[in-house]
C-alpha cells in the first residue's frame, strides 16, 4: 500500500500526522523533514527565558519518539527536492525517490532577509525553529547587549523576554510604534510605553540600513545615522511561505501554497497546512489555525472530505509587560478603528466598516479579559473578508 507522505515535522506536520491516526491506523505513514524532526512548542521560544527553559529542556520528543507515537517511518536531515505532482513522486536531496498515495506539505516559512550591507551582516541571527534559538541562546551567553531588527511581533516577545533576563536590548522598527501592522496607534503606543518602562530601547521610524563590524561588536547602523552596537543582533522582518517547491511542480501558488477548504492543493492529492499555505485565500500563521486544519486534514487523508472551519481565534502577544489579544481587520476592507480606555485600565478598541459591522479589535492590558464579549462581534475569518 502506498503512504501518506507528510513533508515538514513543525506543528503543522505533526498535528496532520497525529489527527491522521485518529482515522486510520493501518496506511503506511512516513514523514520527511529537513531537521532532525525534534518535536517541539515554537511559541515557547520567545518566552523560554521567562519559564527557565533551555532550548535542549523545550525539546519534547525526538524524532524515533515521535515514529513510534505515530506508528510512521522518519526521515530526517532530508530535504525533499522536487516533485512529481501528477504521480505523486517525491524527489530526495540524497537522491532518493518516494511515492505516495497522498502528499501533505508543512514546509513553513522562511523569515524575511532585507539584505543588508556591512561586514557584520552575515553574523546577524534569525530565530524560527529550535536549532536557531539554539544558536541565539548560545551568541546570547557571549554578550549582553541585543538589538533586535524589527519590532513586530516576534520581535517585541523576545525582547521582553530577554530584558526580563536582564539583557541590555534595543528595538529598531521602521514603523512609528512597534506591531505597527497589526495594531492601531493607542495600543502600539501602549506598548510602546510598556517595553520601554520594563527596559527595552525602544527606537521607531527608523529602518536599519548596515550591520558593520568593530572588532568583536556588531554595529546596527539606522537610516538616522544611529549607531547601536550589539554582542548579538537579530532581525525578526517577518514571514514569508515556502512556496519554491510547490511552484516548481507546476502547483497554484499565491501569497502562500494555495489551497482550496479541504486542504487540497491545485495538484489532486496533495494538501498543504500550517505557515506555508493559502487555505482559501488566507495565510495565517498561527498555532491555532493549524491545529483546525489538521483536524479537518485528518479524516480527509483517510477518506472522508471534511472542511476546515475557523472560529474567530484572536492572537496572544506574550508581553507580559503589555498583555495583548488581537484580531486584525480583514486587509482592504475601508473602515475605522475606535480606540478608548477601558473601565478597569488597558485600551479596548474596536475596527468597524462602513456598514458598521465590527471586524477587528484589540485588547491590551487588563481590558484582555473582555476578549470572550469582542469575539461575539465579528465574523469568523472566512466570513470576514467581503
Ligand atoms: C518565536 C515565535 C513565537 C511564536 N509564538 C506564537 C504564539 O504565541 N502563538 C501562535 O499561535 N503562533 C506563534 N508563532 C507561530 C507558530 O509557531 C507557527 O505558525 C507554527 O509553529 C508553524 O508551524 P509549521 O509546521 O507550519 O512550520 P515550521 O515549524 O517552520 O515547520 C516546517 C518544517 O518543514 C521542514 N521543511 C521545510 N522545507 C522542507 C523541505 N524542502 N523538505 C523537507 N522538510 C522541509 C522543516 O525542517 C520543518 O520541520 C510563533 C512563531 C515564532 C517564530
Amino acid at each position: 500500500m502506498q503512504p501518506v507522505v507528510i513533508v515538514g515535522t513543525g506543528h503543522a506536520g505533526y498535528a496532520a500526522a497525529r489527527e491522521f491516526r485518529k482515522h486510520d491506523t493501518t496506511t503506511p505513514l512516513v514523514m520527511v523533514t529537513a531537521d532532525d524532526g525534534t518535536s517541539y512548542t515554537k511559541p515557547m521560544l520567545s518566552n523560554a527565558m521567562a519559564r527557565g527553559k533551555t532550548p535542549a529542556e523545550l525539546a519534547q520528543a525526538s524524532a524515533e519518539e515521535m515514529g513510534q507515537q505515530l506508528d510512521a517511518r522518519m526521515i530526517t536531515h532530508a530535504r525533499v527536492a522536487s516533485i512529481d505532482a501528477p504521480n505523486r513522486r517525491l524527489h530526495l536531496s540524497d537522491g532518493s525517490e518516494l511515492e505516495a498515495a497522498k502528499i501533505v506539505l508543512g514546509i513553513g516559512a522562511n523569515q524575511i532577509d532585507p539584505h543588508l550591507p556591512g561586514e557584520g551582516a552575515d553574523d546577524v541571527l534569525a530565530v524560527n525553529d529550535l536549532d536557531s534559538y539554539a544558536q541565539a541562546r548560545e551568541a546570547l551567553e557571549q554578550g549582553h547587549r541585543v538589538v533586535l531588527i524589527g519590532g513586530g511581533l516576534i520581535g517585541c516577545e523576545f525582547a521582553n523576554d530577554w530584558v526580563n533576563a536582564g539583557y541590555e536590548v534595543t528595538i529598531i522598527e521602521a514603523l512609528d510604534y512597534p506591531m505597527g501592522r497589526a495594531l492601531p496607534p493607542q495600543a502600539g503606543t501602549a506598548l510602546r510605553s510598556a517595553l520601554t518602562g520594563a527596559g527595552v530601547n525602544v527606537v521607531t521610524g527608523r529602518k536599519v540600513t548596515a550591520v558593520e563590524r568593530d572588532g568583536d561588536t556588531l554595529v546596527v547602523v539606522d537610516d538616522a545615522g544611529e549607531r547601536h552596537p550589539a554582542d548579538v543582533a537579530v532581525r525578526a522582518l517577518g514571514l514569508r511561505p515556502r512556496t519554491r517547491l510547490a511552484e516548481d511542480a507546476g502547483i497554484e501558488v499565491g501569497n502562500g501554497i494555495r489551497t482550496d477548504r479541504q486542504l487540497e492543493t491545485s495538484a489532486s492529492g496533495i494538501y498543504a497546512l500550517g505557515d506555508c499555505a493559502e487555505v482559501d485565500g488566507l495565510v495565517l500563521p498561527f498555532v491555532m489555525p493549524i491545529s483546525n486544519a489538521a483536524r479537518a486534514l485528518g479524516p480527509t487523508l483517510a477518506g472522508t472530505d471534511t472542511e476546515v472551519h475557523y472560529p474567530v481565534m484572536p492572537v496572544i502577544v506574550k508581553t507580559p509587560c503589555c498583555p495583548i489579544q488581537f484580531y486584525a481587520p480583514p486587509t482592504g476592507v475601508a473602515g475605522e478603528w475606535h480606540e478608548e480606555e477601558a473601565d478597569g485600565g488597558g485600551i479596548r478598541g474596536l475596527f468597524h466598516d462602513h456598514e458598521g459591522q465590527a471586524r477587528g479589535f484589540v485588547l491590551t492590558g487588563p481590558a484582555v479579559a473582555q476578549k470572550a464579549e469582542l469575539v461575539k462581534q465579528v465574523p469568523g475569518w472566512f466570513d470576514n473578508r467581503y
